[in-house]
């Protein structure tokens, strides 16, 4: 059966359908969605600014009815729904299980910050007057989101734009339909009026391009590449529209001499290789002082020996097969590039074959790398990490904060006077202390600076600021 794509309420079969397909299988075929075209997009974009101005006004009951009933049906098929995750991306099933929680906590909080919008009402600088400070909705928000978090991404963006009274139109990634067909169905099913939140399932540069090219749009909230990212930016500074973007990251995770060598080691490996290496938020750049880089690198290879790579949704898997071939493609072009560089390869790197046919790719390592290697500025996306040797804490510092990216920056030390130096002196938006420089909390902002993102912080409190319009009255008393 081939899901459809919801366009003002009904769902709609469209000409062609695409095959979601297991990278830890490729023979399995996880299921069949209609690919949406240009026109379906314009459609969804229509329905959704006619449905805005009920909306728009409904009762914060209603939207919080919805949103807690969401969050309840997430959780309550928290293991279906994260095996299909796992299925589609090929992350491991604890992984997946674990995202799809955190989608379901996602709707549960924004469906209490229903119930919580607040204004300011305070007293003129003119006698007589008052005024008061409210927030109202932006309108028809377009949700485009990116493969690597098929099912959280999406809830942190549709949860806080369904809060906040705005009215949606999501287009996911290609590569993983499914997680987010599944959602959208259960809000469809929660009671969501027709045209609120419609879903156009296909090619970015298809569906996507057609989001960006509507006057309609009134904001659009993008998660993915640096390059389609400057895309959503040109289009929307030229229809004068809000826009958010979170891209790359080439986060660093110091460790100092200091450091507990067992914290180190598993932090480093669970930012470098977990998710298979596809987070955002993963560090690529391991920064280690003289005095432990001997004992930081054997450690990570005695550590690196252990890690289980194979099917996704086997007991037992620690790291799951890349995305596609085209990801592995460009992880495997990497581990070149750095040879070629001068970087030794210290460890792992190898493609390896497994039970079914899947993009298996041992976690990479390398060592003598330097700040400047092309492996150290881009980002590479995939299970491969380079050890930069430093002098000293300040040299550390200097080359966390030397890259064109700002999401998250790590250090591992037991000093309180470095720990301290760092959270306020690293150049990103979030600073991680003797922890993975990936894995956040879901009620608190998440967001970094320079090249990784654009426009105010997504979740918790803060993503008021984006789905919301201020409005300043003034009245005569
Ligand atoms: P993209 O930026 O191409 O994809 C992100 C989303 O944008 C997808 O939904 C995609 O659609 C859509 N899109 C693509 N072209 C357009 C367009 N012209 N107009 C509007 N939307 C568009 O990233 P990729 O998936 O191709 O990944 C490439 C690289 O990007 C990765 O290797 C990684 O380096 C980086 N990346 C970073 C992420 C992050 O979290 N920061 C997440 C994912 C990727 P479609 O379904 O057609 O792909």
């Amino acid at each position: 059966m081939v899901q459809k794509n919801l366009i003002d309420g009904e769902w709609i079969a469209g000409s062609e359908a695409f095959r979601n397909i297991n990278p830890s299988d490729t023979n399995d075929v996880v299921g069949e969605y209609a690919r949406a075209s240009a026109e379906d997009a314009r459609a969804a974009i229509a329905a959704a600014k006619a449905a805005f101005p009920a909306w728009s006004r409904s009762g914060i009951l209603e939207r919080h009815a919805i949103l807690r009933k969401t969050a309840d049906e997430i959780l309550a098929r928290k293991d279906e729904l994260g095996k299909l995750l796992s299925r589609e991306e090929g992350k491991t099933l604890a992984e997946g299980i674990g995202e799809t929680v955190r989608a379901g906590q996602i709707f549960d909080f924004f469906a209490g910050e229903c119930l919580r919008l607040a204004g300011e009402v305070l007293p003129s600088a003119r006698p007589n007057i008052g005024v008061e400070i409210t927030r109202e909705p932006v309108g028809v928000v377009g949700i485009i989101t990116p493969w690597n978090f098929p099912i959280a991404i999406p809830a942190w963006k549709i949860a806080p734009a369904l809060c906040y009274g705005n009215t949606v139109v999501f287009k996911p990634a290609e590569l993983v339909p499914g997680s987010s067909w599944a959602i959208v169905d259960i809000l469809h099913r929660a009671g969501l009026p027709k045209g609120v939140l419609n879903l156009v399932m296909g090619k970015g540069s298809v569906v996507g391009q057609a989001m960006l090219d509507s006057p309609d749009i009134h904001a659009i909230t993008f998660t993915g590449s640096t390059g389609t990212g400057k895309r959503v930016a040109l289009a929307s500074v030229e229809h004068n529209r809000k826009y958010q973007l979170e891209m790359g990251g080439k986060n660093p995770f110091v460790v100092l001499d200091d450091a507990d060598l067992n914290v180190s080691v598993e932090a480093a490996v669970n930012s470098a290789f977990f998710s298979t290496g596809q987070r955002c938020t993963a560090s690529s750049r391991l920064i280690v002082t003289e005095g432990i880089h001997d004992r930081f690198v054997a450690a990570m290879g005695e550590r690196m020996k252990g890690l289980v790579i194979d099917d996704a949704l086997k007991a037992g898997t620690q790291i799951g097969p890349v995305v596609d071939e085209s990801q592995l493609n460009q992880d495997t072009d990497y581990i070149a590039i750095g040879r070629q560089e001068g970087a030794k390869l210290a460890f792992g790197g190898e493609l390896l074959k497994r039970a079914t046919p899947g993009f298996y790719l041992q976690p990479a390592l390398f060592t003598e790398a330097t700040n400047a290697m092309r492996i150290s500025r881009e980002e590479i996306f995939g299970p491969v990490a380079s050890v930069i040797r430093v002098k000293d804490y300040d040299e550390a510092l200097t080359v966390a904060n030397d890259t064109p990216f700002g999401l998250s920056s790590g250090i591992a030390t037991t000093s309180l006077k470095h720990a301290t130096h760092f959270k306020r002196n690293a150049e990103a938006g979030m600073v991680m202390v003797n922890l993975p420089t990936a894995g956040v909390d879901f009620h608190v902002p998440f967001g970094g600076r320079k090249g990784s993102s654009h426009g105010s912080r997504e979740q918790g409190r803060y993503a008021a600021e984006f789905y919301t319009t201020v409005k300043t009255a003034y009245t005569l008393a």
